[in-house]
């Protein structure tokens, strides 16, 4: 037997409450549809075995995921009947998985469809695609008649600019409106977060938020809705002084310019902690904000204590970590700064 390896100096702080919150105010912006959850890419970075107990806590029945593989990790948790996986099935393996599974297939194709039937076929749902031009059915498929032998439950489409106020949005919501008239089926579904804010002619039956489930804010309107809820958080392994013209990390790109009490953090690049937040990012505790310091390596990023005396080694600090500010301070997206974040978290 091997002993049990020692608590971690990296955790992913997750505020269940915020979360909670979070679906139920997409699901009442919803209007008359309910909110499913998007919890692909592992719940969005928080971990799709943490997220969706809370999720369904808080009312949610439905989830999507991109692969097979997802749902399979989830499967335990869910009626797999109540989750789609969104990539559909690209092999005959696949379909026949479904069947196995009961998960739900979204079908993309016309191949898929016919692979659908072949494996013995069931309820599933349709990706349309209204002018995204990435995965999805065209309009002009949907007389094929292959679609038409299959028990379709959301017809669905999805949105390429619901973050943006432009033509492509209505666009997009007619030619959606056009194949609902086109394909028989149960029920509708086209917008992801930023979608719901479009307003009700954009709901239908179902909406797919995803994002701002996890404190994403990718439209105004949202902000003072949404919450934070994922916090990245770290144990100061080391303080030490260094003094005016010591430079801190590789290639020194911080010297100091006078002399400092700085800490080194177990929060790294391999984290998900990139290096856009070199000489750029904060940490904080308490309010006080403590600004990164040279290069965030690896395994490590050094920060100035010089005015938190009362941190030492072992104590917690927590990457400033807001998506919305987060994302124009370092350039990265909402979505990329959540799905980087790396294994070593425990959450
Ligand atoms: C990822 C995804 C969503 C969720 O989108 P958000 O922008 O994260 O809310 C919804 N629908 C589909 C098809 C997706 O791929």
């Amino acid at each position: 037997m091997w002993p049990e390896p020692p608590r971690s100096a990296l955790r992913l702080a997750i505020d269940d409450d915020a979360l909670r919150l979070n679906w139920q105010a997409l699901d009442r912006l919803s209007g008359a549809a309910s909110a499913a959850a998007a919890v692909k890419a592992d719940g969005y970075g928080l971990g799709a075995r943490r997220v969706v107990p809370v999720l369904q806590n808080a009312g949610c029945t439905s989830f999507l995921v991109a692969h097979w593989r997802e749902a399979a990790q989830i499967a335990d948790l869910v009626d797999p009947g109540n989750v789609s996986v969104l990539h559909g099935p690209l092999h005959r393996a696949d379909a026949d998985y479904a069947i196995a599974s009961g998960f739900k297939p979204v079908i993309n194709t016309l191949e898929q469809a016919r692979l659908w039937n072949e494996a013995g076929g069931g309820i599933c749902d349709v990706m349309v695609d209204t002018g995204i031009n990435r995965l999805g059915l065209s309009l002009s498929d949907l007389a094929d008649e292959t679609l038409h032998t299959l028990s379709v439950d959301v017809l669905m489409s999805h949105l390429a600019s619901a973050d943006e106020d432009v033509p492509l949005n209505e666009t997009q919501r007619l030619r959606w409106q056009e194949a609902r008239a086109a394909l028989p089926h149960r029920r509708s579904s086209l917008a992801n977060s930023a979608g719901i804010m479009l307003g009700a002619d954009f709901h239908g039956d179902i909406t797919r938020p995803g994002l701002a489930l996890y404190g994403g804010i990718p439209r105004d309107e949202l902000v003072g809705k949404i919450r934070q809820v994922a916090r990245p958080q770290a144990a100061i392994m080391q303080v030490r002084a260094i003094g005016a013209g010591d430079g801190v990390g590789y290639n020194s790109t911080f010297v100091a310019q006078k002399s400092m009490r700085v800490g080194t953090v177990a929060l790294g690049y391999a984290d998900g902690y990139l290096r856009c937040w070199s000489d750029n990012g904060f940490m904080q505790v308490d309010g006080k904000l403590l600004p990164v310091l040279g290069r965030v390596s690896m395994d490590m990023t050094v920060i100035d204590l010089s005015d938190a005396r009362e941190l030492d080694e072992g104590d917690w600090v927590e990457a400033q970590y807001s998506l919305p500010e987060a994302s124009t301070q370092c350039g990265l997206s909402q979505y990329e700064l959540l799905t980087v974040l790396g294994q070593r978290f425990a959450r």
